[in-house]
Parts: structure tokens; C-alpha cells; sequence
């Protein structure tokens, strides 16, 4: 069969976090001593009012086909919440509720691109975001950026870019994943003023919005200049600011008439979002915000615990994340004396010998670098820590 399958699907590879993540999961079943910091999610329960929103949905027998692009409920009621967090008005037909955050912005790339447009994409960057472009038939332009700029894309790089070639969409995504880096209200406008002076579309991918530690602040595009509104896509959901990775929740808010394109896409390709999810979004999102705050609280303490111990191990350097629950450590000045040419062989020697499972960061766009998460309970990030320092000084 191999024979038959197309070059577009030939040029996609698995997500490296899923992947691992499963990998982990499988070691441990199977007896093995692996601690794992590769998933991207909260180690929390769905809170209880959530949950029983969707038990309520199913005893209510509201498990049948919803709307294309979300119930009526749902799309007035994120339409409501992020007018008012935004500042900026958004009506219910300018919100689609899709699958999670992953495929909200799918369809936001499908609707937004024809074949051989531009993407652009900022290191590091979410490892499905250049597979999604590809996907859609769009080219992924990537951005580097590095230590100097604090792995931030300046004005100046972007607009180095744009000078390079036709860029249709800019992928931004701030509190990011993997580094944990915000961009900062002054970073912000000076980016969206350019992108409304070249007349180029914006993903902002805010799905860490809420996660937030020691003060700083997210800002989102749109709300610091609303003329965005008009060729931007604001990409959020539950998955991580309430604990429900798995009910599979996303929210894209934008324009109506792109709206009701990706409302129409969704509608042949999956039909409509998962009905049951979605009346416990609706709990989450009118009445999550308590343990919302509660479990966020949780997550700037294992960041300090964990930030302060990594801090203190020779040779490597990270990002001070802002958000989101990672680090992203530069490791590369380990690499001589471990035999390892990059990240990859780096985390299978650091899996081998120490049983501790870590992301590396090539995916990501950064092979010097391997991703921590840190949102698991300190027990486990303590031991993940101890087989770290005791792997580096091994090497040292
Ligand atoms: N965007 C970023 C930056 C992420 O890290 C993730 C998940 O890891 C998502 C989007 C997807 O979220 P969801 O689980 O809602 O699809």
C-alpha cells in the first residue's frame, strides 16, 4: 500500500510529545523506573462542576449532532466572555467551537491559505505548527530566533522576513509552548502594527492565556490593537486552563464571514464538535474561573521549586518562563562530553541511563535545547530533578 500513499501525507511525521508521552506511559505499564516530563497537560482532575455538567448532558440525552461550528450556548457564551476580556466585540457567529485548540487552528490555516502560501512560524515553536501548515498545502517560513532576543522574534526580524518573501499569515503564540515565553505589551503592539501596515493575517494561539506566573502579564493582540480584529484568529480553549485535555475543546474567534468558512469546513470534515464536551465547556467556561485560579496557584508553585533546583545545575540556561508550564533548557554545552550530536540522542542517552523521559527540542526548532514540563506534582518533579543533576554530573 505504501506505494499509493500521497506526497503530502509522506511529508508528515507524528507529534514528537505524543509520541513520547505514549512511550513513557507504555515503560511505565510495563514495570520500568521511568519518571516522565513530556506531556503538555495539567496533571489535575476536570474539575467536579465541570464533570458533572457533562454527566448532566448525557442523562439529559443531549448526545446527538450539534451545530457544525458549536452550540448556540457555547458560541454566545465565549462570544461574551472574550468581548469583555478583549475589549473588543465579538458575536456568537464569530466563534467556532472546534475539537481543541489543535484544530481550531487547523481550520484556521485552512481557511486562511491557498496551496503555496506563506506561513510564517517563530522558533520555538509548537511542534504541530509547521506539520499543520504543511497539511493545508501552505509553506512554513520559520523565524529564528535565539538566546540574544530571549527566544523572542523582534519587529526587526519580522520584518527582515516579510522583506524576504509573500508571507499571508504570521502563527504567533505567546505564553508559549515550549519555552514558557510572553511577550510583553510593548513586543506586542510594535509586531501587530507591522502586520497591519503589510496587511498580513494573525493566528495568535493564546491557549495558555490564563497561565500565568509571578505577575506577568498576557496581552492579547487583539485587545491592545483592535484593528486586528479584521485579519486575526484568536485561538484558545479549556484544555489546559481547566484541566480537560481530553474532552477535546476549542474555541476560535474571528470575523464572521471566516467564521462561517471554517464553521463549513468543520462541517464536512468532522461534522460537528463533541456534543457532551461541549455543555461542560459551557460549565467551565461561566463558572471555571475558582478552580481555574486554584489549579494555576498550584503551577507557580512547581515552577519555583523546579526553576530554582534547574537554575543550579552547571552548564546549561533557559528562558525564564512567564507562562504556560515549561522550561526550555539550552543543554548543547553537555553534548562533547555525552557523544551526542543533538537533542534527540541527547534525551534516549538521558532516558537510557537515568529513566527520566524529557522532550527533545529539534522539534521545536531548537536542537540545542530539551523541553521540561513542570506541572506534575512535586514528588515527581523532585525525582525527575534528581536524576537530571545526577545525569549532568555524570558528564561534567
Ligand atoms: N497550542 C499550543 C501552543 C499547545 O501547546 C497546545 C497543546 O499542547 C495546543 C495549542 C492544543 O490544545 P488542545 O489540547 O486544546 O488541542
Amino acid at each position: 500500500m505504501a506505494r499509493f500513499i500521497s506526497r503530502r501525507a509522506a511529508g508528515i511525521e507524528p507529534s514528537v510529545t505524543l509520541s513520547l508521552n505514549t512511550r513513557a506511559n507504555t515503560l511505565k505499564e510495563a514495570g520500568e523506573d521511568v519518571v516522565g516530563l513530556a506531556a503538555g497537560e495539567p496533571d489535575f482532575e476536570t474539575p467536579d462542576i465541570i464533570k458533572e455538567a457533562g454527566i448532566k448532558a448525557i442523562r439529559e440525552g443531549k448526545t446527538r449532532y450539534t451545530p457544525a461550528a458549536g452550540i448556540r450556548q457555547l458560541r454566545e457564551a465565549v462570544a461574551e466572555e472574550y468581548s469583555a476580556l478583549l475589549g473588543v466585540d465579538y458575536g456568537w457567529k464569530e466563534v467556532v467551537i472546534s475539537h481543541g485548540a489543535k484544530h481550531s487552528i487547523f481550520n484556521s490555516l485552512y481557511a486562511l491559505t491557498d496551496p503555496g502560501d506563506e506561513v510564517l512560524v517563530v522558533t520555538p515553536y509548537w511542534v504541530s505548527y509547521p506539520e499543520m501548515v504543511k497539511l493545508v498545502g501552505a509553506v512554513p517560513r520559520i523565524v529564528e530566533t535565539g538566546a540574544e532576543t530571549g527566544y523572542k522574534m523582534t519587529v526587526g526580524m519580522l520584518r527582515e522576513e516579510i522583506g524576504r518573501g509573500r508571507p499571508k499569515v504570521l502563527l504567533f503564540n505567546s505564553p508559549n509552548n515550549p519555552a514558557g515565553i510572553v511577550y510583553t505589551r510593548e513586543e506586542i503592539e510594535a509586531v501587530g502594527n507591522l502586520l497591519l501596515e503589510e496587511g498580513i493575517a494573525l493566528i495568535s494561539d493564546e491557549i495558555y492565556e490564563f497561565l500565568t506566573f509571578d505577575g506577568v502579564e498576557h496581552h492579547s493582540p487583539v485587545k491592545l490593537l483592535p484593528a486586528l480584529k479584521d485579519q486575526s484568529v484568536v485561538i484558545t480553549g479549556v484544555s489546559k486552563s481547566y484541566a480537560m485535555t481530553g474532552w477535546r475543546v476549542g474555541f476560535a474567534l474571528a470575523e464572521e464571514q471566516l467564521a462561517y468558512r471554517m464553521g463549513a469546513y468543520q462541517a464536512h470534515a468532522t461534522g460537528c464538535p463533541n456534543a457532551i464536551s461541549q455543555w461542560a465547556a459551557l460549565e467551565a467556561v461561566r463558572s471555571g474561573a475558582a478552580d481555574r485560579e486554584r489549579m494555576r496557584g498550584e503551577f507557580e508553585k512547581r515552577k519555583k521549586m523546579f526553576g530554582e533546583r534547574l537554575a543550579a545545575i552547571p552548564g546549561i540556561s533557559f528562558p525564564e518562563p512567564g507562562g504556560a508550564f515549561y522550561f526550555l533548557a539550552d543543554v548543547s554545552s553537555l553534548y562533547p562530553a555525552c557523544g551526542v550530536s543533538g537533542s534527540a540522542e541527547f534525551c534516549e542517552k538521558l532516558l537510557q541511563e537515568k529513566g527520566l523521559l524529557v522532550i527533545p527540542g529539534g522539534p521545536f526548532g531548537l536542537d540545542k535545547m530539551i523541553r521540561f514540563s513542570f506541572e506534575w506534582a512535586e514528588e515527581q518533579l523532585t525525582m525527575a530533578l534528581d536524576r537530571f543533576e545526577s545525569f549532568v554530573s555524570d558528564y561534567s
